[in-house]
């Protein structure tokens, strides 16, 4: 923890954290050394981790890298922080992020952008991207994020570590700060499948504080995964992600040379198609921002978070504590939210969306009738400069193309360092599960890396 909190002091630079908690760290430190003394010890004590700003930390600020919640301190933990916790983990702070997890780059963040430890000029990817720096520049093991449509798998891809979307209701939601409740999701970022596995061990539950949380039992992921064979795994290429305009001839090449590799594993890889794949980001673009529009109207500048200076009446309160508390790209989402929700416009839009969704999701059980696994990239490009895309918001929203349909499906997914393009910028390759298939999946990962 003393390694790891004077790492994270030396890189300051790269900007990965917006909180640092050193005292409670030590002291954290220390119960898991007596731990250990007593022979108390799991695979899981001591280790320092970070959590993304967006999970509530009881007494430790929580911001979701807004000035909206720039001083909010949460009176509770969320399950996934109480979980890691009781597992014995360290909790060293709380990493940067996209301004309430909106974004592709991580340069939403009211604490600024975070670089990519590869190289400083580009970004890490996001919205998990402080996470992601933090675990790719070695600062912590591992590190928390979540995933409404990437923001797991693409900062894991775009610095070269492992990240897990688990299955829609596998891991409580409870204590996160909503985005999109219908595909938020949490999970583990690491440097490999094995990391993952151990952590989503902790990380996986039921809870009734999330409604949406699944009551079944979690299977032991590290023997699930231990017991899966690469020979005569039945790996699926969509041919619509290999096809994708605007895919970087570096990163199909990655791709194909780790289906090449799994082939030569002994698994069997074919092609599959999932004819509705290309209706993913759109569909996205109105189901989340409606979902966001509606949860961050509680966020008035009167129950909590910032409230303006002065106000005239509380019109004057709601409209300029918001209009000072978020951010562009917030306004952006909630403004099309708002637009996509109202009446006249629900059919046209919000209703003809979920119907999409649907296909979307009946794409992958039929191609899950054939395949165990769906292989394709993470990421359509390697780490991009800072500022590239920052005023080109259709462009940023591309960088999603390949992980969104997953969160619309609830599917496991997961991405894996599969080499480097020109410039040295790691390429990730995402593998998708069917439903609740998470050892499976680490499986093919581990068995891949
Ligand atoms: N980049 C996508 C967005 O901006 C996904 C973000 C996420 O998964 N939280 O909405």
């Amino acid at each position: 923890t003393r390694a790891a909190l004077e790492r994270i002091e030396r890189a300051a630079d790269l900007n990965a954290f917006i909180t640092v908690t050193p005292e409670s760290a030590l002291a954290e430190a220390e119960a898991a050394d007596a731990a250990r003394a007593r022979g108390e010890a799991g695979p899981l004590t001591g280790i320092p981790i970070a959590h993304k700003d967006i999970f509530c930390t009881e007494g430790v600020r929580t911001s979701c890298a807004s000035r909206m919640l720039e001083n909010f301190v949460p009176p509770y933990d969320a399950f996934v922080v109480e979980r890691l916790r009781a597992a014995g983990t360290v909790s060293v702070g709380k990493t940067n992020m996209d301004e309430f997890a909106m974004g592709s780059s991580n340069e939403t963040s009211y604490f600024g952008a975070v670089k990519n430890p590869w190289d400083r000029q580009a970004v890490p990817g996001g919205s998990s991207g402080g996470s992601a720096a933090a675990v790719a520049a070695g600062l912590v093991p591992a590190a928390t994020g979540t995933d409404t449509g990437g923001s797991i798998r693409q900062p894991a891809a775009l610095t070269g570590i492992s990240g897990l979307k688990p299955t829609y209701g596998r891991v409580s939601r409870y204590g996160i700060v909503a985005f999109a409740s219908s595909l938020d999701q949490a999970g583990p970022m690491a440097s490999s499948a094995e990391d993952l596995a151990i952590l989503l061990q902790d990380m996986a539950g039921f809870d009734r504080r999330d409604s949406t949380c699944v009551e079944r039992p979690v299977p032991d992921y590290r023997a699930q995964m231990a017991a899966t064979d690469l020979r005569g795994l039945r790996v699926g290429l969509p041919r619509e992600f290999l096809e994708a305009e605007g895919v970087d001839a570096e990163v199909s090449g990655g791709i194909s040379a780790a289906a090449q590799a799994l082939g030569d594993a002994g698994a069997e890889v074919r092609e599959i198609s999932l004819p509705n794949a290309g209706m993913a980001v759109p569909v996205y673009y109105v189901i989340a921002p409606a979902e966001a529009s509606s949860n961050l109207s509680r966020f008035d500048g009167v129950r909590y978070g910032y409230r303006c200076e002065a106000p005239a009446d509380l019109e004057d309160l709601y409209k300029r504590s918001r209009g000072e508390g978020f951010g562009e790209e917030v306004k952006r989402r909630i403004m099309v939210g708002t637009y996509a929700l109202s009446a006249g416009y629900y059919d046209a839009y919000y209703h003809k969306a979920q119907q999409v969704r649907r296909l979307v999701q009946q794409d992958f059980a039929r191609a899950f009738e054939s395949v165990d696994v769906i292989a394709g990239p993470t990421a359509p490009s390697t780490a991009f400069p800072l500022g590239a895309k920052a005023d080109d918001p259709v462009q940023m929203y591309l960088s999603d193309i390949f992980t969104i349909a997953v969160n619309l499906a609830g599917l496991p997914a997961l991405s894996v360092p599969a080499g480097f393009g020109g410039g040295g910028r790691p390429i990730g390759l995402q593998l998708i599960g069917s439903h609740f298939d998470e050892g499976r999946l680490l499986g093919a990962a581990h068995g891949y890396q």
